[in-house]
């Protein structure tokens, strides 16, 4: 029995990370759960991370939709949206190399979720 060395800090957006990342998604290992702040969707992705496998939870405020700050007016044929998030690792688990005050192993990944 060996224990696995800790991965050292890297910054990366690799597209490897994106496609674990989805794959995890596939798996039910990573969730993406929406709840709502202010009027805003939000989502808590939680999940090992893609890269280094700890345990993570990202919250993520989508700022980026189009619409959603006035109010509703009729609820006629909602279209389903996709939302990207951008996610980066923010485990607590130990990286070597990792700069002051870093969070995670430091790999960024996307996350497409459909919205209705
Ligand atoms: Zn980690
Ligand atoms: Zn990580």
């Amino acid at each position: 029995m060996s224990e696995e060395p800790a991965l050292d800090y890297l910054l990366t957006t690799d597209f490897k990370w994106t496609r674990r990342a989805f794959e995890l998604l596939q798996a039910s290992q990573l969730t993406v759960d929406p709840y709502e702040a202010g009027g805003a969707p939000c989502f808590v992705v939680s999940g090992p991370c893609p890269r280094c496998e700890h345990h993570m939870t990202d919250r993520q405020v989508t700022t980026a939709l189009a619409g959603l700050a006035g109010p509703d007016r009729g609820v006629e044929g909602r279209p389903s949206t996709e939302v990207l998030l951008d996610v980066t690792c923010g485990c607590v688990g130990e990286h070597g190399n990792a700069p002051e005050g870093a969070v995670g192993c430091g790999a960024s990944f996307r996350i497409a979720v459909v919205t209705e």
